[in-house]
């Protein structure tokens, strides 16, 4: 039978790009998880995805009641889970004021891991079930929360601190919007949930990789400068970030080449190793990467995986 995956944010960028690699291999049916069901489906159509290889169903991840329906959606439907890629994600780089999700948490937070720890957690029991060969649960990180690398240096770098935002709740009223309890800054908070993200992977890896066989994986796929996330962005910044990238950077990607990258993370054979974090050379080769270390500390990945459960309540 044909592998099913879903991915998150599929309606543009990586997410798309993922989606198109894997529905044309004909081996895979893909569940393009969107907040705009219309943007979606013009979006499979003009990258000419073959129609009987995906279904789009919606998914506001800044929504935890809507997490909930999807889940429900998703099991009526009656497929098997394969592999879970929670690829969407908001940036918000010129922001003055945090803004926040329906449940109150900072957007950036509460949008790429709340939203995703939540839709995760509830998953893992489909992932579970599937008697697919090598089931998979894929987050995507970045290099910005990564310190321990140049990009990851520039300021505001990823700081969760002791986590005493996150505690309050990120809601801007009797706590901080920013995990760390500081001044709002969007670019940081997005970092900072990439963080998370990465922290997030791991914890699953070690509580669950031995007793399910899932296999937990991050990955970094380059620097995608063409995609919607810099939208909110400056036009200046908009006009000059790719060619920097491509030329002297030399970190750029195209979409194309980062959605085979994230579909090589989802399907290929060789690359089944769990609580890993995934980067590809000048070659397009990949590698095991290195996390910095507030992004590889197991305490933290602890704490923000309690806090996370509560928020989301789990706990
Ligand atoms: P895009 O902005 O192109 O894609 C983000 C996707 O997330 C869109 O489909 C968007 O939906 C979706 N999304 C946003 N908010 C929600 C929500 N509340 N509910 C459901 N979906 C939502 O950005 P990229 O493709 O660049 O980003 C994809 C991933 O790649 C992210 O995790 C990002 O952190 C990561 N990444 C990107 C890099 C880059 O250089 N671009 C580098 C490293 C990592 P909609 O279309 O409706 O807006």
């Amino acid at each position: 039978r044909k592998g099913c995956a879903i991915v998150t944010g599929a309606s543009s960028g990586l997410g798309l790009a993922t989606a198109k690699a894997l529905s044309e291999t004909g081996k895979w049916h893909v569940i393009m998880a969107c907040r705009d069901f219309l943007k979606a489906e013009k979006a499979a159509k003009s990258v000419g995805m073959p129609k009987e290889n995906y279904t789009i169903m919606h998914l506001d991840l800044a929504s935890l009641d809507s997490v909930r329906q999807f889940v429900d959606n998703f099991r009526r439907s009656g497929r098997p889970l394969d592999v879970l890629v929670a690829n969407a994600a908001v940036y918000q780089p010129t922001a003055k004021e945090p803004s926040f999700t329906a449940e109150g948490f900072e957007i950036s937070v509460g949008t790429n891991h709340l939203g995703h720890f939540l839709l995760s957690r509830l998953l893992l029991d489909d992932l579970k079930q599937s008697d697919y060969p090598s089931k998979r649960l894929i987050i995507v990180g970045s290099i910005t929360g990564n310190t321990n690398t140049l990009a990851g240096n520039v300021p505001p770098k990823a700081n969760l601190g002791d986590l005493r935002g996150m505690a309050g709740g990120l809601n801007g009223i009797n706590s901080s919007a920013m995990i760390d309890g500081g001044e709002f800054d969007g670019a940081k908070a997005y970092k900072d949930s990439k963080v998370c993200n990465m922290l997030t992977m791991q914890e699953f890896h070690r509580r669950y990789h031995e007793e399910t066989g899932i296999t937990f994986a991050s990955l970094y796929p380059g620097c995608i400068a063409t995609t919607g996330l810099f939208r909110e962005h400056i036009p200046l910044f908009r006009l000059l970030f790719p060619p920097f990238q491509q030329y002297i950077t030399k970190g750029f990607v195209s979409e194309t080449e980062a959605g085979k990258r994230l579909a090589q993370v989802v399907s290929d054979p060789s690359l089944t190793k769990s609580g890993v974090y995934w980067s590809w050379n000048k070659d397009s080769a990949s590698f095991e990467n290195q996390l910095s270390e507030e992004a590889s500390d197991a305490e933290k990945a602890r704490k923000v995986w309690e806090i996370s459960e509560k928020l989301v309540g789990l706990a």
